[in-house]
């Protein structure tokens, strides 16, 4: 079974996780009982799991998968960055997913390092990966690739990163799984540029639950700069913890109760949000699992995901 097989039909439902740097984040995550055989009860379509830019967490990545594979109640996609990486490397790496039974993947350019002006490697950008993956494996993947509704950080312009998302379908990516973007108006019009430009895609979209003050201005300025509408940003200014949420031990008398809050309000903007994707005619919805179970499962009910099967 393919996630185009599912798309073709019908739309989608999806989490991300990311390997954890611990043995006991590991074991939260995989073990018996865990947060990944507490997100298949949800019966989602696929679990995608991330990869460090260089390959630096590719053993916990591959044990990740492994569990989703073996476990055999969903379909596992990895996530794959070019970045620092030799043709041979990268041919060496894919057959080994092959190897173990991972046949999805999200073929990506990766972040690259400060200081870099370059990948570092043979391929240069998601486009030639995706090319190189056709030649040396034919249709043995299923390849989602990256799509910025607001441009990626880097684009020179939108025109020129739509353009470049639209040789990635020439070069043979059958789906899109989207940057997060919080500003739908921009996302309305990204959705009806990439169609004029003649990308026909499914286009899954990237959520990332709103449930921590500090995780949620991280994720939208430490890379990408995406735009909080003014909602999102009365929800942090109301729930702000002093002197600032990036601080370990704020001097904020009311830390838990802003902190429940936020949270509260978060979820609230999330699950509204998903709505409105939804309404755009999106193909999918790919929640950011954040390796957490109550909230997301929470919010994937609320907002009607789990009846999408
Ligand atoms: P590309 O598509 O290669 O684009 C990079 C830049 O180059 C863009 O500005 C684009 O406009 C431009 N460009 C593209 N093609 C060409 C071309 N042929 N010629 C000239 N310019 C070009 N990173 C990780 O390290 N690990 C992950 O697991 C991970 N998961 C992600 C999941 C999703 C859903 C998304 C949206 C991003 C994820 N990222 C991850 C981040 C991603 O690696 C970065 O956004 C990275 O900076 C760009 O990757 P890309 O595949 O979009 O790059």
């Amino acid at each position: 079974m393919s996630v185009m097989d599912i798309l073709d039909k019908r739309a989608a439902f999806s989490f991300e996780v990311f390997p954890p740097k611990t043995d006991v984040g590991m074991e939260k995550l995989c073990g018996e009982g865990g947060v990944l055989e507490k997100l298949y009860t949800l019966n989602p379509d696929y679990i995608s799991c991330t990869y460090g830019a260089g390959g630096t967490n590719v053993g916990k990545n591959l044990e990740v998968l492994d569990k989703i594979v073996k476990d055999g109640k969903t379909i596992g996609v990895t996530h794959f960055t070019c970045i620092g990486n030799t043709k041979e490397g990268i041919k060496e790496q894919l057959q080994t997913y092959l190897d173990h039974g991972i046949n999805h993947m999200l073929a990506l350019r990766g972040d690259l390092p400060f200081g870099w002006t370059g990948t570092g490697g043979d391929l240069h950008y998601a486009t030639e990966l995706v090319k190189f993956v056709r030649q040396e494996f034919g249709d043995k993947f299923t390849i989602a690739v990256a799509g910025s509704p607001e441009g990626h950080i880097a684009c020179r312009s939108l025109e020129a990163d739509i353009a470049f998302l639209k040789q990635k379908q020439d070069n043979g990516a059958d789906y899109i799984m989207t940057q997060l973007c919080w500003d739908m108006d921009q996302f309305r019009y990204w959705l009806d540029a990439i169609r004029a430009a003649g990308i026909w895609m499914p286009v899954d979209v990237g959520i990332m639950p709103i449930l921590d003050q500090a995780a949620t201005i991280n994720m939208a300025l430490s890379r990408n700069g995406c735009v909080m509408p003014r909602a999102l940003c009365e929800i942090i200014s109301k729930n702000w913890i002093f002197p600032n949420p990036f601080v370990k031990d704020p001097f904020d008398a009311d830390v838990e109760g802003k902190k429940a809050s936020f949270k509260a309000a978060g979820i609230e903007y999330t699950i509204n949000q998903i709505d409105e994707y939804r309404a755009c005619g999106i193909n999918g919805i790919h929640l950011y699992a954040l390796n957490k179970y109550e909230d997301v499962a929470y919010i994937a009910k609320e907002a009607g995901l789990l009846d999408l099967i």
